[in-house]
């Protein structure tokens, strides 16, 4: 099937050929005849499945046919939610993209951006807005910008937007909307609340579900390396070096953790950023566009930061930490094997940590493949297993210290791999 054949107008079609792209993804393919007809869609599709031209583009051509260019200034005729402010620039960047060829404008309105060029942008006026809840509202209250023309609404990502507590903020955002339009929501998992939501917002909407609930990319690999924790560092700085990886995004908990395994691996000689929550929008930008150009080989984010962020063909995905949600595996899996490419995600597990993997492969109902010999002496990853951490020995009273060992950073510069890997086959011989 081609995009010619689900309808779209050749200035569209321009645009498409124009990113490379020959055949839609399969929820392009479902979801767009859908929405260019008008109908209410309700998407199972996590990222990576093409999710974002799906309903972009038959949102462009809709509002192209209806375009009325004597209007001045123009309305906003569509709202596009998503949960931050990575995916809303992004979803903003392949808005202006796509309809490069129509009569149309578009802006983004994210927090940690000047609120006066924002302002001054929307009362110029323009059709279609991408935005994050909180900013949006912050711009309501101060009157400048009006949704009541709004003909088609958005939400991208909606069981993320809901995780990070904006329920609130969308209903505010759709008591002011006409209850006459088109909605489409977008959701990389459809658990209850999502549905819940659904059936507030949409109007008898088809169902289209393309990935699996709860699956992963067919093309990816999936490794667990089962690892103490105070090797993890060292095994990281060693897996990036000895294959020479150029792209690497790596999972971290908290943001404190992304920022000194940001410095680790700088003082093991890998080019390194880190991307969280606690920086300004400069450095995050500044840090993802090293990473998009290549300046820097190891991105370190939190979830919350790295959620939707759409890089091409990204190789390497690490969960350095285990997430603490299981659907988050899948949203962190989903940055690698896209749109047909492969990938490989591994995921450094400590045995403290093991109670977190069953949860994942619980919700995964499979298993994820473990590395036999991980170069470190083998640690068990059954959750029965497990001492309490610090918990006093039953029979000596003494409490158990085990797994609070630190060892002595080791220098080890990019590409330098193999050279150390005589030194850890020796520390493996000597225990
Ligand atoms: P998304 O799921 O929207 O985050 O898109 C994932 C990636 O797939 C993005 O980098 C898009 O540029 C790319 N993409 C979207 N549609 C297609 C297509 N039909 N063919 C090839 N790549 C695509």
């Amino acid at each position: 099937m081609s995009f010619k054949q689900l309808g779209l107008t050749e200035a569209l079609l321009n645009a498409v050929a124009e990113q490379g792209y020959t055949t839609p993804t399969p929820v392009q393919q479902k979801t767009i005849p859908l929405i260019l007809d008008g109908k209410d869609i309700l998407a199972g599709a996590q990222t990576g499945t093409g999710k974002t031209a799906s309903f972009t583009l038959p949102l462009l051509q809709r509002l192209a046919e209806n375009i009325d260019l004597h209007q001045k200034p123009r309305r906003i005729r569509a709202l596009i939610l998503t949960p931050t402010r990575e995916l809303t620039m992004q979803v903003y960047e392949s808005v202006k993209t796509y309809g490069k060829y129509l009569p149309l404008h578009a802006e983004a309105v994210v927090g940690g951006a000047s609120i006066g060029m924002q302002t001054r942008n929307l009362r110029r006026g323009c059709d279609i807005v991408v935005a994050t809840p909180g900013r949006l509202i912050d711009h309501v209250q101060q009157r400048n910008i009006n949704l009541s023309s709004v003909d088609i609404l958005v939400l991208d990502e909606a069981d993320r937007m809901l995780d990070m507590g904006f329920l609130p903020d969308i209903r505010r955002i759709m008591a002011l909307l006409p209850k006459q339009r088109q909605s489409l929501l977008f959701s990389a998992t459809v658990a209850d609340a999502v549905k819940a939501l659904a059936a507030q917002l949409l109007n008898q909407p088809v169902e289209v579900n393309v990935a699996k609930q709860n699956a992963t990319a067919d093309n990816v690999t999936e490794q667990i390396y089962g690892i103490g924790r105070e090797y993890k560092r060292e095994l990281l700085s060693y897996l990036i070096g000895s294959n020479n990886w150029k792209q690497v995004l790596v999972f971290v908990r908290t943001r404190h953790g992304a920022d000194r395994l940001e410095k680790q691996l700088i003082s093991d000689g890998i080019r390194t950023a880190a991307l969280h929550g606690d920086k300004t929008q400069g450095a995050r930008n500044k840090a993802l566009e090293s990473f998009k150009n290549g300046k820097v080989a190891v991105l370190v984010a939190t979830d919350i930061a790295a959620r939707g962020l759409d890089i091409d063909d990204l190789p390497h995905v690490v969960n350095f930490d285990l997430p603490q949600v299981p659907e988050d595996y899948v949203h962190r899996i989903g940055r690698t094997g896209r749109a047909g490419s492969s990938g490989i995600a591994l995921s450094l597990v400590s045995p403290e940590d093991a109670y977190m993997l069953a949860d994942i492969e619980k919700f995964l109902k499979r298993q994820i493949p473990r590395v036999a010999d991980t170069g470190y002496e083998p640690v068990s990853l059954k959750v029965m297993d497990q001492p309490k951490k610090h918990a006093p020995n039953k029979t000596t009273g003494k409490k158990d210290f085990r797994h609070s060992k630190k060892t002595e950073p080791r220098k080890v510069k990019a590409g330098q791999g193999e050279q150390r890997k005589p030194q850890r086959e020796q520390r493996r011989g000597k225990r």
